[in-house]
């Protein structure tokens, strides 16, 4: 294999993507990660839910990762892959074009490029993302606890959330406005708990700063919640695979490169793995799946190196 071309080019630098480059440094291989920089949970202080960090800011364990995987030899740059195809000849990979004009030719790639949480168009939503606007109780459901809480349903898998909330709080509305006509069984299984259920769409989330004290209805009601729970369309970043034509697979959150257990998809070259093809994966979830992911990838390469070893050995005994 030719020095210029990469064991492996990762695609984003989060806990996936930083959990996967920890196993192939240390496994000696050749490694590169581009990271735009943008990661998912950039819009929160504290990080949750996270054994060994809990309650520390997101930006501190990266900050650490990528030194960590510095100290096994992998290369770190800014910057966007943009995008990917199979090299002319099958033994020299795939090149990958990033977003300052470089190709770069790797052996195989991993996408660890996370997501974006398309969020309702509601004034005074987007803005409070992270902070009184909240995705996950277990990440930030703690530190509200006992307050009045809202659910904005985006889909009826939020009704689910909704039972998950309630453990939180007595005092939960669920606003279910953009569902249309509730089934009645489910509405009857959240009012058993107290769960308030309020069908008209919201117009408005009022509050101070960050802080959020109330969404206003569409017919002119306040109604009083001191943190929202909602869930945004995850939408992958995964565009600039779209040229090779990669499986997918459609699911309740919407439509996602199909992977193996091990995070590969349908090109043997190339992995996936974090929020890229899980949007349920939090931060421990994105470092194991990395882990593993790492781990396929090095596995991979080590069965070629045999190969190409037995190849010669025949061609030249
Ligand atoms: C507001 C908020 C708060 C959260 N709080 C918590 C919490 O408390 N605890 C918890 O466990 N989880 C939390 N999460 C979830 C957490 O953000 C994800 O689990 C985690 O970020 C997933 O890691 P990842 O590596 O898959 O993706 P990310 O962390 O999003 O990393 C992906 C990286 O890839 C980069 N990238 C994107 N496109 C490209 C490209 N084309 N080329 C190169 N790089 C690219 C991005 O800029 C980014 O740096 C929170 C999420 C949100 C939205």
């Amino acid at each position: 294999m030719q020095q210029n071309i990469w064991d492996t080019v990762i695609a984003g630098g989060g806990p996936a993507g930083l959990s996967a480059a920890l196993m192939l440094g240390r496994s000696r291989r050749r490694v590169l990660v581009v990271d735009a920089g943008s990661p998912r949970n950039r819009f929160a202080e504290h990080m949750h839910g996270v054994l060994g960090q809990e309650g520390a800011h997101p930006g501190a364990l990266i900050a650490r990762a990528r030194g960590e995987v510095a100290d096994y030899g992998v290369e770190l740059r800014r910057g966007a892959v943009e995008r990917v195809e199979r090299a002319a000849r099958e033994a020299d990979g795939l090149r990958i074009a990033t977003a300052d004009g470089d190709v770069l030719r790797a052996r195989t790639l991993i996408v660890a490029t996370g997501l974006s949480d398309e969020l309702p168009d509601i004034p005074g939503l987007a803005e409070r993302w992270g902070t009184s606007v909240l995705h996950c109780p277990f990440c930030h459901g703690w530190e509200v606890r006992d307050r009045r809480l809202g659910v904005l349903a985006t889909t009826p898998l939020a009704l689910h959330q909704a039972e998950l909330i309630r453990q939180l709080s007595d005092r939960v509305t669920v606003f279910t406005g953009l569902l249309g006509a509730l089934d009645p069984g489910i509405a009857r299984r959240l009012h058993a708990r107290g769960v308030e259920l309020e069908p008209e769409p919201v117009a408005e989330v009022l509050g101070t700063g960050s802080d959020v004290s109330a969404v206003r209805l569409r017919n002119g009601r306040e109604v009083g919640v001191e943190a929202i729970f909602t869930a945004g369309a995850p939408r992958p970043h995964d565009g600039f695979l779209a040229p090779l034509g990669l499986e997918r697979s459609e699911t309740p959150f919407g439509s996602f490169l199909a992977v193996d257990p091990t995070g590969r998809t349908s090109e043997e070259r190339i992995w996936a793995v974090g929020n890229a093809v899980n949007p349920g994966a939090n931060v421990p979830m994105s470092i194991g799946a990395g882990a593993m992911t790492g781990a396929a990838a090095a596995g991979a390469l080590a069965g070629w190196d045999f190969d190409a070893a037995v190849r010669q050995d025949v061609e030249q005994p």
